[in-house]
């Protein structure tokens, strides 16, 4: 059994077969696929995939940096308003709790009110009476509600889609005064509508999340603000993070140390980089590497670096549709091609395919709790 830790089922490439794609993935032996967010875009069409194969599909959350530009903000808000709903959906019952035993201290203090107000009108003793019984009727009233309130929100949990809390309808229509804080919401077109229908149960990752100067760097303020703010968002959510790194190592590394209270962990997707570079991002987090199809290409120094890093941390993947491995390499890439990845890093570290299966499938489920 293997795991791919990133693919793309729903990118245009691979969207029109992705069904038969995840049926071929299943018949080589990967038996689940983790795929990576990229932006509002997308995002309906994963979710749409991912629902229809639990268990088998987990997905990440959130904001690829080569999508970040001039509707940032906007994009992590949305990146945001998701991981609150998602954490609601789960905290609900607790809220619950919490609500009722505001309620009872509430009726309590009602209580102290009314007497000071007797005391001033001076009709002490049977007024008091009358309104003791009054905030009693009343205190049974209100548990009575809470109780109404507890059954209404378990009966919500069951369907996220038909979630009745502000936070959920206001994500459903991100142009509704919430975002009035980010003006540029109402006047920019681009951040999609989500789809919260087939929203997943949970996330696995903050991902793929990071920083990319290869389109150039116009954009690279911006992008560690980005990075910086999701860092801080997979702390909260207690999940790893998936990185995607291109030209921008230094600055990866300023942003990294600054975050290093945050204690970190996830994995560098699509290693391609020095044992030297690995050991640095492991001076501030605790990093795995995500080893795909260019380790089998031929002029890649990779194989050099892989012999130095613990089988413990490296994870398969693909990046699907694009980096295939050699004999695939420039044409379309999809999770079925992952046991080739297997078999080169098998070869690299002098173990047999099925040890590698082992360890690296071990290595994903620790990672993302799948
Ligand atoms: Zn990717």
């Amino acid at each position: 059994m293997l795991i791919d830790t990133h693919t793309h089922f729903y990118d245009e490439w691979l969207l029109p077969d992705a069904e038969e794609a995840i049926s071929r993935a299943l018949s080589a032996g990967v038996s689940k696929m983790i795929q990576a967010d990229v932006d509002s875009t997308e995002r309906p069409a994963m979710w749409a995939i991912g629902q229809k194969h639990p268990g088998v599909i987990f997905q990440m959350l959130g904001l690829y940096p080569g999508s970040v530009d001039s509707n940032w903000q906007e994009e992590l808000d949305q990146v945001q308003h998701i991981a609150s709903a998602v954490r609601q959906t789960s905290g609900t019952l607790d809220q619950v709790q919490h609500q009722k035993a505001d309620q009872v201290q509430h009726i309590a203090s009602a209580d102290r009110q009314a007497l000071e107000t007797l005391d001033q009108v001076q009709h002490q003793k049977a007024d008091q009476v009358l309104h003791i019984a009054s905030a009693d009727r009343q205190a049974l009233e209100t548990l009575d509600q809470v109780q109404h309130q507890k059954a209404d929100q378990a009966q919500h949990i069951t369907s996220a889609d038909r979630q009745t809390s502000g936070t959920l309808d206001q994500v459903q229509h991100p142009n509704q005064p919430q975002t009035a804080n980010h003006p540029q919401t109402t006047t920019h077109p681009k951040t999609a509508k989500t789809d919260f229908i087939n929203m997943p149960e949970r996330f696995v990752a903050i991902g793929e999340i990071g920083l990319d100067y290869h389109e150039g760097k116009e954009f690279a303020k911006e992008q560690k603000e980005v990075l910086r703010l999701q860092f801080e968002l997979a702390a909260k959510m207690n999940l790893p993070v998936n990185i995607h790194l291109r030209d921008a190592w230094e600055d990866f590394f300023a942003v990294l140390e600054d975050c290093r209270h945050l204690h970190l962990r996830g994995n560098l997707h699509c290693f391609t980089a020095s044992y030297e570079i690995y050991e640095r991002a492991n001076k501030w987090a605790d990093f795995s590497v995500g080893i795909g199809g260019v380790v089998t290409f031929k002029n890649s120094n990779l194989a050099k670096t892989l012999e130095r890093i613990p089988m413990e941390k490296i994870l398969l993947e693909t990046d699907a549709p694009y980096l295939a491995p050699v004999p695939w390499r420039g044409k379309r890439n999809e999770s079925a091609y992952l046991p080739i990845i297997a078999e080169k890093v098998a070869q690299i570290k002098g173990l047999s395919i099925d040890e590698t299966a082992d360890i690296t499938t071990r290595n994903a489920e620790i990672l993302f709790g799948i």
